[in-house]
């Protein structure tokens, strides 16, 4: 039997999202549950990967399926296309399996031809409608299908306005819409060299043609990539009867949710409608649309300061103004809630006091919200608590924690963005640019609020960086040091930001419109979305609910996964504790060294360091910080596990850069400025990522493991005497491993230095030995690397790194291109490979647990943040994931989800 590419709405469900999309699937739904929607039919998203496939053709298979449903729809209706009797019009719009609002496109009113118009006209007695109706039409078409610039059209309507000197579009009679349609015409073949298409199924056919081009449109690949949805899905078409709400008085259209999606409160029907309109009107601004409930409306008219007497008068709401029909929406609105279990954001429109439903889906809601209406719906009974659980998406919750953009103010600012980098930590900042850490740092301890402008950032920009509102950088990817650095703070950044070009000596910024920034302009930075706008830009503080603690509670419960944190300071570590993790998967013990001139240039001495005496004077500058600062993780996490890996710092972030730094490092080592000039030549490297770096530097220099296993051992003596019910069992890990010898040396020198610390404390204590898994020749022989390591913990940014060969730093310059030619869909840095990388991390550890049963794994990788990995890593059974301190939250909540879904699916088989 051939494909079935056209279904009628009374043909398909809410389960057939896939198929029909997300509004078409709805649309179904709603009619089996005997709900008012006109008659349709939808275009399946495979006759949209089928035109793609074809080159961008209808093929003659799923042509003769339209026509046959048009017929269908003739019939059905008793309308016709064309017909001056009785015409059928109807609206064309996408919908893609996921929601993507606004990203494609619609047209309504096809159907309308230079004869309808006139039928349409003489059937409603309404001159104004039918002309204002056909002039939206062509704009549309002429816009979506033509590609004809939608702003002229509608400089020819504001022409239109002055001339007759009115200010409102309602204001223009129905001659003045007559006249408009022939001017809009008139600009449609002057442009085209064609006229406006005047048959009805060629409208409609290159409609369809267009909607699935619309799944191409920049704003939609946009969008897809930041909501990671695949450019393969493909948007379905649904084809439906128009219904209108611009015929009158007793007609109207409007937007509402069955609970307020800002704050998630259920006191009065949340919505807004327009009195004689179609859809558009309300979206688009043009008139301020009224509330739908009389409580809302008073509740606005309170707010503004409006009398009583004047909100009735001029502001009335869809209650007062066509009872019924709100009636028949309440019950719409409460049939719809309980039937999908979750907040609805609905579409209507009322023709002649009768009510339509256009859509319905899952309405967007802020994070507050969320938690608002998934505790409220449990406790109404409505859901469980797994579906709750399932209605709140994690990565929402770091709006909970950071400070946010004034959702109006940034909608008002659209027009502002300069630039477009990765969206590398979230958060809102704006302040003047500065373009040094110190400089930041001065201004703020001087009371200004300052943005962090770098072309990638280093070890000494971390005060400054904490400092600054935000930081933004034109280099460096998710992973780079400033993104990680700046999740781990929670401060916001915008990274890769490769549009801007900064001139760090004449302290300018040009973006690429050329417009040129100095110092001390102001900027604001979405650290959520990545956008950079010009000005500032007010922001909302973070609120914490009690709905919060109650929620996260019930993720507590569900999830198997253990939720660790990657913290290099105790400050780090309190507040993790605080967000609810149960340990610490990683301590980055090279970052231990950022946050003071003094350590960083003890690390800098170890580095540049050119025989064993001035190394050992090295490594007694770092060792009492190391201790100092062990002893404070260990104090701050409780008693809970800590994870502390052997140093690992990729040269080219921590070599001296300035004649200055070179001179400091000088004088701590004793040795001349040219010595460590020349040892810094000497030891510059083509591939830092790839050099001297993890336990390559313990086998090179043993002592160097030796000091930092005697901190550690010494820290967790310490605070085991003040804590003696802790018994600290410190897990001392080792980086960057490809080869059990390897392991082995370094696990030596480990041993040999704990146990001497022990012996010499004359305490018992037990201490753990693992590895991290992040080269791919460690992975692929983890079933030897077990012998020795009791854990592994796997490196998923280096693994990435080096199974795909992109440089962490580098790739985000080409990927792009990836994106851009279909050859990748999502940053593998971000969001785990599963078909490479993942690969390896499964063979990793089921041939680790063939070795030792009992080996504990986890992943530190910046993916043990990252919901669509944490499910990975559920399928694969890891004990734990750890993630920087401001995502713990949102890994609790996503690892309880994943419990939920791996579940489900293995009660399904
Ligand atoms: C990793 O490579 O995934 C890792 C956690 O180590 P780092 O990011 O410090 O290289
Ligand atoms: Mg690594």
């Amino acid at each position: 039997m051939a494909k079935k590419y056209v279904y009628k709405f009374e043909e398909g469900n809410a389960t057939m999202r896939e198929l029909l999309g997300g509004k078409g699937a709805n649309l179904a739904e709603m009619k089996s549950l005997g709900l008012p929607v006109p008659e349709g039919f939808i275009i399946t998203t495979e006759a949209c990967t089928q035109y793609y496939a074809d080159g961008e053709k209808i093929s003659d298979e799923i042509q003769s399926q339209i026509d046959e449903y048009v017929k269908w729809l003739q019939e059905d209706t008793g309308a016709k296309f064309g017909d001056t009797e009785s015409p059928l019009l109807v609206s064309v719009r996408s919908g893609a399996r996921a929601s993507m609002p606004g990203m494609m496109d619609t047209i309504l009113n096809l159907g309308l031809n230079d004869e309808v118009v006139k039928a349409v006209e003489a059937k409603s007695g309404n001159t104004r409608f039918a002309y204002d109706s056909y002039r939206r039409f062509i704009m549309m078409f002429g816009d979506v299908v033509m590609g004809l610039n939608k702003a002229k059209f509608e400089a020819l309507l504001d022409a239109m306005k002055e001339r007759k000197g009115v200010k409102q579009d309602i204001e223009l009679t129905g001659e003045d819409m007559k006249e408009l349609t022939a001017e809009f015409k008139k600009f449609y073949k002057d442009n085209l060299h064609e006229d406006f298409p005047q048959d009805p199924l060629v409208q409609l056919n290159r409609a369809i043609g267009a909607v699935f081009r619309s799944w191409n449109n920049e704003r939609a690949i946009y969008y897809r990539r930041v909501n990671n949805i695949p450019d393969s899905w493909g948007t379905a078409v649904s084809v439906v009867r128009m219904v209108f709400g611009n015929m009158g008085n007793d007609c109207g259209t409007g937007v509402c949710f069955s609970r307020d999606p800002a704050t998630g409160n259920n006191d009065y029907f949340y919505g807004e409608y327009l009195i004689n309109a179609q859809g558009e009107d309300v979206v688009a601004g043009i008139r301020t649309p009224e509330q739908i409930s009389l409580k809302g409306s008073q509740e606005w008219a309170k707010n503004s300061g409006i009398s009583e007497e004047e909100r009735k008068a001029k502001y009335p709401s869809l209650e007062e103004t066509m009872p019924e029909a709100y009636k028949d929406l309440c019950d719409v609105k409460d049939k719809l809630e309980k039937h999908y279990h979750d907040m609805q954001d609905m579409e209507f429109t009322i023709q002649n006091g009768k009510l339509y439903m256009l859509q319905c889906r899952n309405g967007k809601r802020t994070a507050a919200a969320a938690l608002k209406v998934a505790t409220d719906m449990f406790d109404e009974g409505l859901v469980t608590k797994d579906q709750a659980l399932l209605m709140v998406e994690p990565n929402q919750l770091n709006d909970l924690l950071h400070p946010q953009f004034d959702a109006e103010d940034l909608k008002a600012n659209k027009d502002k963005i300069i630039a477009k980098g990765l969206a590398a930590s979230p958060g809102a900042g704006c302040g003047k640019i500065v373009f040094t850490a110190e400089e930041a740092e001065k201004q703020a301890a001087a009371g200004a609020k300052v943005v962090l402008v770098r072309l990638e950032t280093s070890p000494e920009d971390i005060k400054g960086m904490a400092s600054a509102q935000a930081t933004l950088t034109v280099r460096g990817g998710m992973t780079s040091h400033a993104a990680v650095v700046a999740r781990g703070m929670g401060a916001c950044c915008v990274s890769g930001c490769g549009d801007l070009k900064v001139d760090e000596v004449s302290k300018t910024m040009t973006n690429a419109d050329g417009k040129v920034f100095h110092e001390g302009d102001v900027i604001s930075v979405d650290g959520t979305t990545g956008n950079v706008y010009e000005g500032e830009i007010k922001t909302v503080p973070a609120t914490i609910g009690g709905n919060f603690a109650r929620f996260m509670g019930w993720a507590d419960e569900r999830r198997t996964l253990k939720i660790r944190t990657n913290a290099d300071t105790p400050a780090d570590a309190k507040r993790a504790l605080d967000f609810g993790a149960e340990g610490v998967g990683l301590v980055r013990t090279e970052h231990m060294f950022f946050n003071s001139k003094d350590r960083i240039e003890a690390i800098r001495s170890f580095c540049v360091a050119q025989t064993a005496e001035q190394r050992q004077k090295a490594l007694e500058l770092m060792e009492p910080f190391q201790t100092e600062d062990f002893k404070g993780i260990f104090e701050a996490m409780n008693g809970y596990s800590v994870t502390i890996r052997l140093l690992d710092p990729p040269l080219h972030e921590f070599l001296p850069k300035t004649h200055e730094e070179a001179q400091a490092v000088a004088d701590k080592l004793g040795i001349s400025v040219d010595d460590v000039e020349a040892a810094d030549a000497k030891l510059k490297e083509f591939n830092p990522m790839m050099g001297h770096r993890g336990c390559r530097l313990d086998v090179t220099y043993p002592e160097l493991g030796e000091m930092q296993t005697r901190a550690i051992i010494n820290a967790a003596i310490a605070v085991n005497k003040e804590h003696p019910d802790w018994n600290l069992e410190p897990e001392i890990m080792v980086p960057l491993v490809g080869e059990k010898k390897e392991l082995n040396y370094v696990a030596d020198v480990i041993r040999k230095a704990a146990d001497e610390a022990i012996a010499k404390a004359g305490v018992r204590m037990t201490y753990h030995i693992g590895t991290m898994i992040e080269v791919p020749r460690g992975a692929v022989n983890a079933g030897e690397l077990a012998e020795t390591a009791e854990f592994f913990s796997f490196g998923t940014n280096d693994l990435t790194q080096m199974t795909f060969g992109f440089s962490r730093d580098d790739a985000g310059k080409f990927l792009n291109d990836y994106y851009d030619k279909h050859i990748l869909e999502e940053d593998p840095f971000a969001h785990i490979d599963q078909n490479g990388v993942g690969k390896l991390v499964k063979w990793a550890a089921e041939h680790g647990r063939a070795t030792r049963p009992d080996i504990h794994l986890g992943v530190c990788g910046e993916h043990g943040g990252d919901p669509e990995s944490i499910e990975f890593f559920q399928r694969l059974g890891l004990n734990y994931v750890s993630c920087s301190p401001y995502r713990v939250p949102l890994a609790r909540l996503a690892a309880a989800q994943a419990a939920i879904k791996v579940d489900a699916e293995k009660a399904a088989k």
